[in-house]
C-alpha cells in the first residue's frame, strides 16, 4: 500500500500485523528474499510529500526521511551544514542505490556500518518519529538499539533528521572517513566522523563516532573528553585515537577481524580528526552545531 500521509501510513501499520515500511527497499528487499523478513504487507512511504523535505529553519536544518542519497549530496542546504554527511553519502554504494536508497532507510535499517550514522551522531542529531496516536523526538544515538533493531515500534514512521545549527559562528570543521573493501558497493569495514570547534589554538569541543566496530554506531566519548582543552597538535590526536580504538568492541566476520578493525578504528580517527581540525583552520566548514 501507497499511502499519502503519514496518519495514514501509521494507521495502516497499527492496523496489520506484520506490516513492514518500505523505502527505497535496497535494504529491505535484500533481507526479504534471504528471508530473514516476510511482511505480510510493505507500506510504501516514498509517496508522502512531507516526508521528501529538506528545510532549514534558523538554528535547525531538517531532512525528511525519504530524501534520497542522490538528492543529499546534491542539496546546497545539506552541503552548507553538514558536508561530512554530503562526503559520507557520496560513498555509498554507487549512482543506482544512491537514487533508491534513503536517508531514513539507512538510519532504522541499524546496521552498525550506516554510513550516514557516523556524521549525524558528530552533528548531535535527532530524529523525529511519528506513531498513530503521538509523535517523538529522540536523539540519534538512542535510536540505535542491536544490530537490525532501532527504537522504532512496529507501528511508527521515521518522519525526518534534525541538525541543530548555530550560524555564523566561526571555527568548525567536520569530516567523514571510510574504509572499505573496494571504492564502491561496498559495506564499511570501519567508517567514522570527526567534529571539532577551535578557538584560537585550543580544541573547545570535539565529537567522534564510528561505524560499524560496536553492536551499534558509536560515539567515542573517552576520545572526546581528551581533545577538549588541548590543541590539534598531531601527538594530540593520536593519542585520542588510541583513545577511540579502546573504546571499539568489533567482531570478526567475513569483512574483517576484530583486531584488524580496531587498528584500522585507530588509524581512521587519527586521519578523519585532522582533516575535520584543518577544515576548522582553514575556515571551509565556517557553520558550527550548537
Ligand atoms: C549493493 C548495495 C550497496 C550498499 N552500499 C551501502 C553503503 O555503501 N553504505 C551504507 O550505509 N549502506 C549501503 N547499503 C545498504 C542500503 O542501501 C542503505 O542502508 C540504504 O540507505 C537503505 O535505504 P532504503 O530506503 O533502501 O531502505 P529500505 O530497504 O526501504 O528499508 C530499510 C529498513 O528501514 C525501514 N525503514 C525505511 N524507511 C523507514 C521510515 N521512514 N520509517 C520507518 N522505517 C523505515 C524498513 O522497514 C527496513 O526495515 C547497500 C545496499 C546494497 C544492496
Amino acid at each position: 500500500v501507497a499511502p499519502a500521509t503519514v496518519e495514514e501510513a501509521t494507521a495502516i501499520l497499527a492496523a496489520r500485523e506484520g506490516a513492514h515500511v518500505i523505502a527505497g527497499g535496497t535494504d529491505l528487499v535484500v533481507r526479504m528474499r534471504q528471508g530473514l523478513v516476510q511482511p505480510s504487507v510493505l507500506v510504501d512511504v516514498e509517496r508522502i510529500p512531507s516526508l521528501r523535505r529538506i528545510a532549514r529553519r534558523d538554528r535547525l536544518l531538517r531532512i525528511g526521511a525519504t530524501v534520497t542519497i542522490s538528492t543529499l549530496v546534491a542539496a546546497a542546504e545539506v552541503a552548507a551544514v553538514a558536508p561530512a554527511l554530503v562526503e559520507a553519502g557520496g560513498q555509498m554504494g554507487a549512482g543506482q542505490l544512491r537514487h533508491l536508497a534513503t536517508l531514513g532507510g539507512n538510519l532504522a535499517s541499524a546496521v552498525p556500518s550506516a554510513d550516514l550514522a557516523p556524521p549525524l551522531l558528530v552533528m548531535d542529531a535527532t530524529v523525529r518519529i511519528a506513531g498513530p496516536d503521538q509523535s517523538r523526538i529522540l536523539p540519534l544515538e538512542a535510536f540505535f538499539v542491536a544490530p537490525h533493531r532501532s527504537a522504532l515500534r512496529p507501528d511508527e514512521v521515521l518522519t525526518a533528521v534534525e541538525i541543530p545549527v548555530a550560524g555564523g559562528a566561526e571555527g568548525c570543521g567536520a569530516a567523514f572517513l571510510k574504509f572499505g573493501k573496494r571504492r564502491a558497493q561496498v559495506l564499511a569495514v570501519v567508517n567514522a566522523a570527526a567534529w571539532v570547534r577551535v578557538r584560537g589554538d585550543v580544541i573547545e569541543e570535539a565529537r567522534v563516532a564510528l561505524g560499524a566496530v560496536a553492536p551499534t554506531p558509536m560515539r567515542a566519548r573517552g576520545a572526546e573528553a581528551l581533545l577538549r582543552g588541548q590543541r590539534p597538535a598531531p601527538e594530540v590526536l593520536a593519542e585520542a585515537a588510541d583513545a577511540a580504538a579502546a573504546e571499539t568492541r568489533p567482531i570478526t566476520d567475513m569483512r574483517a577481524s576484530a583486531a584488524f578493525r580496531r587498528e584500522l578504528s585507530r588509524v581512521l580517527v587519527r586521519r578523519v580528526l585532522a582533516r575535520a581540525a584543518q577544515r576548522a583552520g582553514g575556515g571551509r566548514d565556517p557553520v558550527c552545531m550548537t
